[in-house]
């Protein structure tokens, strides 16, 4: 019989859910909308009459990718987007359930070990990811394994301060990466600049066409990523930076920026050694795929 695990991506909207084969083939998924449930456990258990319901091998295990979700515990703890109370001990809500071995990580935890697992990093033993969404994730992978740190929460590449007294953060300080380099930041970046609203996304389509302003943003969204990911470089030097999420995909217009403003930064043995990276994996199936690989990484 075919083995198979479970990837569950809870996100701030929507849960999606998916059984995933060895090679990252996707047997059969499905999603339900995570802010329609007030009460975690009856997600949870939504989730799992669906999965029992469409089991097409043997189970392994489920992996969980979730917000603020700590390895270690299993828990979501203190997660600012979903209001299911301080502490949700997730993973028991998923074995109490199923009475399988449960994995739970943060998401950008998880979508790096979907990359090492099925994607640009399969092979590598040191690499970083980004993620850029509406904040900035990260994952650090050193010596083949991810870290985890002391009490879970290693690798917050987006909580560094980029700039002392900068612009103010959701986690209640200044001047954080992701106040800039993200989707929120780089709207933030072109209000400034304009006196107005854009979205990121109509930032990209007005760079796309030359305008100067819509590519200063872009630039000095690069300018700070480049920054952070050089200092990150004389950490861990990774083989290579990956970076994955919609603002990730404007190629030129931040990648080859963010490139230039990296190499500028680097310790000068580590100049032109580092390539930077788009993720291998589709989008829509990253977050599911990133979970499930949380147990095949333990198969390996
Ligand atoms: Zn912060």
């Amino acid at each position: 019989m075919k083995k198979v695990v479970a990837g569950i991506d809870i996100g701030g909207t929507n849960t999606l859910f998916a059984w995933v084969g060895e090679s990252g083939e996707i047997l059969w998924s499905s999603s339900i909308s995570t802010t329609a449930f007030t009460n975690v456990e009856a997600l949870v258990s939504e989730v799992c009459n669906q999965l029992k319901c469409n089991l097409p091998g043997e189970p392994l295990g489920l992996g969980v990718g979730a917000p603020s979700a700590n390895f270690y515990t299993g828990c979501i703890e203190h997660a600012p987007n979903l209001n299911w109370g301080d502490i949700v001990p997730l993973q028991q809500y998923f074995e109490d359930e199923m009475h399988l071995p449960t994995i739970v990580a943060n998401d950008a935890n998880a979508a790096a070990i979907g990359e090492h697992v099925y994607g640009v990093a399969k092979g590598m033993k040191d690499f970083i990811m980004v993620t850029l969404g509406t904040g900035l994730g990260s994952g650090f992978v050193a010596n083949g394994e991810l870290i985890y740190g002391h009490d879970g929460f290693a690798g917050e590449l987006g909580h560094t301060i980029i700039e002392p007294n900068g612009r103010y953060c959701g986690c209640g300080r200044k001047g954080c990466l992701e106040t800039y380099a993200s989707a929120t930041g780089m709207e933030q970046t072109a209000f400034e600049m304009r006196g107005e609203k854009f979205s990121s996304k109509e930032v990209a389509e007005i760079a796309v066409l030359g305008e100067k302003w819509a590519l200063e943003v872009f630039d000095f969204t690069a300018k700070k990523l480049g920054l952070a990911l050089a200092n990150s470089v004389a950490i861990t030097r990774p083989e290579a930076i990956i970076l994955f999420g919609g603002l990730a995909k404007s190629k030129e217009l931040l990648f080859v920026p963010t490139k230039k403003y990296m190499e500028e930064n680097l310790l000068h043995n580590f100049q032109d050694k580092i390539p930077l990276l788009t993720s291998a994996l589709p989008e829509s199936d990253a977050a599911i795929l990133g979970a499930s690989a949380l147990i095949w990484k333990t198969q390996l």
